[in-house]
């Protein structure tokens, strides 16, 4: 009975934590201004990903963030293409010297 009841203390405890872990996540509130002048912050979690714009809970309209951030996907590096990587490598003249030799042996064949 002892034992049963420090087993159900030791869960109990555990939970708790638990509970107190996802109360204590790092959260973050974003401010976003509407066009018709309304303001208003949503929490968000720090993991999320971020909108750059939120529906005005008030009127509906599209809110974009009070800090001037846009959607944090657009922070993202843009992503380098084939040609970007081709580019750093060799100029221009390389390259069309590169295709020419390359266009001759493909016709050869
Ligand atoms: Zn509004």
């Amino acid at each position: 009975m002892a034992d049963r009841a420090l087993r159900g203390m030791g869960l109990g405890s555990k939970s708790f934590e638990d509970e107190e872990g996802v109360e204590m996540a790092e959260r973050q509130e974003i401010g976003f201004d509407c066009p018709n002048g309304h303001h208003f912050e949503i929490t968000f979690s720090v993991e999320a990903e971020l909108p750059g714009v939120w529906e005005c809970p008030r009127c509906g309209a599209e809110s974009h963030r009070s800090d001037g951030t846009k959607a944090e996907k657009k922070k993202e590096k843009p992503q380098r293409t084939h040609w970007d990587m081709l580019t750093e490598r060799r100029s221009i003249p390389e390259l069309e010297e590169l295709l020419k030799e390359r266009l001759e042996e493909i016709r050869k064949e």
